[in-house]
């Protein structure tokens, strides 16, 4: 257990069974799940109402393709579209966030018949040749080069650069709303909106990649609900099936018009948009981004006073925060693994990423600073 190898992403914790917030490895070692199933699981693991709807399903029928009308993806379909703004109207599934975000920019295209993406820096949107293409990082783009090429990079939240790329030429501009991946970075004020302007200006396509931000986790469905800012498509994956593999768009009438032809054999499958169907009515239901959003603000409170002098500061919104350390973030992951049985993910170099599953509560959120006190600032303990 000594030679924890967060770069590679190789964690020899071998783990065995979940539940809320808490994962159990094979020796039956409790770690507090902080963040390193990636937003996956926004109702934590193996909650009984997915596991239930799935179980159900899979008796019932595990497949067929998406040409046949099934119960569940019908239930998905609704449930996803009425969570979103009132005008994303239709909907489609995928199997990924990377495949959603594909979707988004092959439709962005054709409905406008125009090439040129616009793309942020910092940005990470997936890792098959398009959605790559849009992503900001060398390290992840390089080796493969040359990508789904056309897009022009602008600096995260500079509203100015942004407004001057965008022309008549522009099929789409490609944002996450809090930047996840790239370091849990919040746009100022008004850049979303800038954003909005300036596509609807050039008759361009604002595509919103809400992967990582969606799913309740900003303390709404969706953090461009938080702003008010509608785009014209919207991009879900990771928690929309609280671990099964799903993805999915909603898009405005325009861009469903003019969608060219798109699809994937296991689109919309009954076992996954069953898990779906059960993750989006229990979030809504059970108002969980709401009690995100008092989450986030409890733990940035608790987190401020327990290591305040040890940080730089704490950034994001409900349960999407970037806590900006004076030191290594892998190191820190690392300690918080082995010493604390807390399982935590940087983000860049100096940042650590919670996301834990948004039905923690507050005896768990205690604990979970308790730890990263431990941690990051061992001799405030000792004082
Ligand atoms: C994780 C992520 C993706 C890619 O999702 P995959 O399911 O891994 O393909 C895309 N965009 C954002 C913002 C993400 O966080």
């Amino acid at each position: 257990m000594s030679d924890l190898d967060f770069v590679s992403g190789t964690k020899p914790i071998p783990i065995e069974r979940g539940e809320g917030v808490y994962l159990y490895a094979r020796d039956g070692t409790e770690y507090v799940d902080a963040g390193a199933s990636y937003a996956c699981t926004p109702l934590g693991h193996s909650h009984p109402a997915v596991v239930e709807a799935v179980q159900e399903q899979a008796g019932k029928l595990t497949f067929v393709d998406s040409s046949y009308p099934v119960r569940s993806r019908e239930n998905a379909y609704a449930a996803l579209v009425a969570s979103a703004p009132d005008d994303l109207t239709q909907a489609w599934f995928c199997n990924s966030g990377t495949e959603a975000n594909e979707a988004a920019l092959k439709f962005a295209r054709s409905a406008t018949g125009n090439s040129k993406i616009v793309a942020a820096t910092r940005s990470f949107h997936g890792r098959t040749m398009g959605s790559l293409a849009a992503t900001w990082k060398d390290k992840y783009k390089k080796p493969f080069e040359p990508l789904a090429g056309d897009v022009e990079f602008v600096p995260y939240g500079d509203a100015e650069a942004l407004a001057s790329a965008v022309d008549e030429e522009t099929a789409a501009v490609i944002l996450e709303p809090i930047q996840g991946e790239g370091g849990i970075n919040v746009p100022p004020e008004g850049y979303l909106e800038t954003a909005r302007e300036c596509t609807t200006d050039a008759g361009a396509a604002l595509v919103f990649d809400e992967v990582q931000t969606g799913m309740g986790r900003t303390g709404q469905m969706w953090a461009c609900q938080g702003v008010g800012v509608t785009p014209d498509i919207l991009t879900t994956a990771k928690g929309l099936g609280n671990g099964l593999p799903i993805g999915g768009i909603v898009v405005r009438d325009w861009i469903a018009d003019g969608a060219a032809s798109h699809n994937a054999t296991f689109s919309g499958g009954p076992v996954v948009t069953a898990a779906a169907h059960a993750t989006i009515s229990t979030l809504v239901e059970e108002e969980w981004p709401a009690h995100a959003a008092e989450m986030g603000d409890y733990l940035t409170a608790e987190l401020e006073s327990a290591v305040g002098d040890e940080i730089r500061e704490i950034r994001g919104e409900g349960l999407l925060l970037g806590v900006e350390l004076k030191r290594g973030a892998n190191r820190v992951a690392r300690d918080l693994a082995l010493e604390q049985q807390v399982l935590a993910l940087p983000a860049g170099r100096t940042v650590l990423r919670l996301l834990p599953p948004l039905v923690i509560d507050e005896a768990e959120a205690d604990g979970l600073v308790e730890a990263m006190a431990a941690v990051i600032a061992p001799t405030t303990d000792a004082q």
